[in-house]
């Protein structure tokens, strides 16, 4: 099974592909945490992918699918993709590397939230600098300042959450991602959720959506 998860930065994505491939058991693949290690282990793909991360761009489709396709096991499995696709490239990049498998997108899941929201989210957020967990300082600080409650690792401010990238990464999914959305609703498989919803809520809609697929597949 193949779930995407779109939404703009700061939706939640991050954080509800973590609880819902706890609870059934899905790989969870993060474009964008794959880059972060990758960056940070200097390797070929992470120095290639840095110098868009760093301002906020996408980085290039090429490399991104690539690196996409490299991770997938098409022989089974069931994976949450969360922040791929990006745009209608990858999205149909997507379709090449699955229709040969006879596989495809089976649910892509709309995390819906005001952009002012998601501004605010996203410059209040802090991310453990180990294992990726996100806090909030207002609505959601770690139990000890500056520490991560699960892995005890300090938490960082990403140099993209910072205003003025942040603002760059909203246009970017309104002009590029926001478009995914008429993609998939007329592919039939499609499901939108309100993000501003408190993240247990979230969860369980989401966990709705998921088990209606399952009885209907
Ligand atoms: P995220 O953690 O999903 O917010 O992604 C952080 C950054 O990684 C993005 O701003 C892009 O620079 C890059 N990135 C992640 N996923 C993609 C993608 N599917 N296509 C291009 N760039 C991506």
């Amino acid at each position: 099974m193949i779930i995407i998860l779109l939404g703009s930065p700061g939706s939640g994505k991050g954080t509800q592909s973590r609880v819902l491939s706890a609870k059934y058991g899905f790989t969870h693949l993060a474009t964008g945490d794959v880059f972060r290690a990758e960056m940070s282990a200097k390797t070929p793909l992470g120095l290639k992918a840095a110098e868009y991360v760093r301002v906020g761009r996408l980085v290039p489709d090429s490399v991104v699918t690539e690196m996409l396709a490299s991770r997938l096991d098409l022989n089974g499995g069931d994976y949450l993709l969360d922040g791929f696709p990006r745009n209608l490239e990858q999205a149909e990049a997507l379709s090449r590397i699955l229709s040969p498998r006879h596989l495809g997108v089976d649910l892509a899941i709309f995390l819906n939230l005001s952009r002012d929201e998601a501004l605010r989210r996203l410059t209040s957020r802090r991310t453990c600098s180990k294992c990726g967990e996100a806090y909030n300082i207002s609505t959601r600080p770690p139990k000890m300042a500056g520490r991560c409650d699960a892995c005890g690792a300090d938490l960082i401010q990403r140099e993209d959450d910072r205003e003025e990238t942040a603002q760059k990464r909203m246009m970017i999914f309104d002009d590029l991602t926001q478009p995914l959305i008429a993609y998939y609703k007329a592919a039939g498989a499609f499901c939108e959720i309100n993000a501003a919803q408190s993240p247990e809520r979230v969860s369980e809609d989401m966990s709705s959506a998921l088990l209606s697929l399952r009885v209907r597949s």
